[in-house]
């Protein structure tokens, strides 16, 4: 069995029966993740052509390139590790199109790129073919550019751009240094011996990219360390997997089904383990229910389950306009009025946006007007 750096996530953040549950094929809602898929299938099949045509490719025949993929994904799906997937919605395959070919049109791919490369281990680190019986630990990494700098001094060393994309607006600094990232960085390492490796994660939806270099001839013993703790972590998952229910079950993708969290939800004698898993099992449900419900909600004699129509009241938008001149007009400053406002961080980074575009900071305007304060918040919290 070959395992990849989801695998060794999926043990950590939730459990080992969660392993066992992946390798049945237990399928879980995968709604989250398909526009991200579409638009990296889009992102391969663009750098492929632009491969097969030894030059970045014109943006119309782009265009046609991201429509065939989209066509495929949303009649015939796709297939991971040989695992075929049923197709996907059309409404999602049209928008991870579109994100794949607005990052194209600001990040041309290089014709020498590698997209969607395989890589597969052995037991002794040997890379042998992605689907070889002998692989113990696999990926699949989105876009590779290995190039041969000189620099100014006339010294020649080589790079290698490893690029992770990612569907979602949100990145930190902390997935350069996650289990995937490792991962990465130790393939190529591994596979192409380059002086200089310039990890990256690229949000498709903002166009952020965070990088991190790593030296690997000065950081090679980190390498190795990682390495190491990939080959310890595969041998652990390659042992008898155990359920632990409990708070390692929030969010896990398995709970609608899992036979341990529902035997705790239901029979367990620990008051707060309990909670938790009552609260994972619903929390798993939460999507496909509201999707069942979301035409016309669920009844019973006591009661539905589902959208009901609620009344609330909310400020125009120009009512903090309107009630200035109210407030001046009946004799009161416009400073008074401003001190009876409350501006909320949404409203102040707004503004620091706009000041942004005048050249002003925004950090430098945000950091003035907020302050940092503990306080207590009631949840679970992993
Ligand atoms: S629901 Fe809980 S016990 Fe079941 S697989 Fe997930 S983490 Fe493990």
């Amino acid at each position: 069995m070959a395992y990849h750096p989801t695998d060794i996530s999926l043990r950590e953040r939730y459990c080992g029966h969660a392993l066992n549950l992946k390798a049945k094929n237990t399928p879980y809602n995968k709604d989250i993740f398909q526009v991200g898929v579409a638009a990296h299938a889009v992102l391969e099949n663009l750098g492929k052509a632009c491969n097969e045509a030894d030059e970045p490719i014109p943006y119309e025949q782009a265009v046609q390139v991201a429509e065939q993929t989209t066509i495929e994904l949303a009649s015939q799906g796709r297939a991971y590790d040989g695992i075929p997937e049923p197709p996907m919605k059309i409404k999602q395959a049209l928008e991870g199109k579109a994100l794949a070919l607005k990052h194209y049109v600001y990040n041309p791919l290089p014709p020498d790129g590698l997209y969607e490369e395989h890589f597969a281990y052995n037991e002794a680190w040997e890379r042998v073919d992605y689907n070889d019986t002998s692989a113990v630990f696999r990926t699949i990494l989105d876009f590779i550019l290995i190039e041969t700098v000189t620099d100014e001094d006339g010294d020649t060393y080589t790079t290698a751009i490893v690029r992770d994309y990612k569907s979602s607006w949100y990145i930190d600094k902390d997935m350069l240094d996650n289990v995937q990232r490792r991962a990465q960085a130790v393939c190529v390492w591994l596979a192409n011996q380059v002086d200089l490796l310039k990890m990256q994660v690229f949000s498709l939806r903002s166009g952020q990219c965070l990088e991190r270099l790593i030296y690997t001839q000065t950081e090679q013993e980190t390498l190795e360390q990682w390495q190491n703790d990939i080959g310890t972590a595969v041998k652990i998952m390659a042992q008898k997997q155990v359920a632990s229910p409990g708070v390692s079950c929030i969010g896990c993708p398995y709970a609608y089904c899992c036979s341990y969290v529902s035997e705790l939800a239901t029979h367990g004698k620990h008051t707060i383990r309990k909670y938790a898993a009552a609260t994972a099992i619903s929390k798993a449900l939460d999507k496909s229910v509201r999707a069942l419900t979301k035409e016309s909600p669920y009844r019973d004699a006591n009661g539905l389950v589902g959208y009901k129509q609620k009344e609330r009241v909310s400020a125009k938008k120009d009512a903090a306009q309107t009630m200035a001149k109210i407030w001046v007009s009946n004799g009161g400053s416009l400073s008074d009025y401003i001190g009876h406002l409350s501006l909320s961080v949404t409203q102040a980074k707004r503004i620091a946006k706009l000041l942004a575009k005048q050249g002003l900071d925004a950090d430098t305007v945000l950091n003035a007007l907020s302050s940092k304060s503990t306080y207590s918040q009631f949840g679970i919290h992993k």
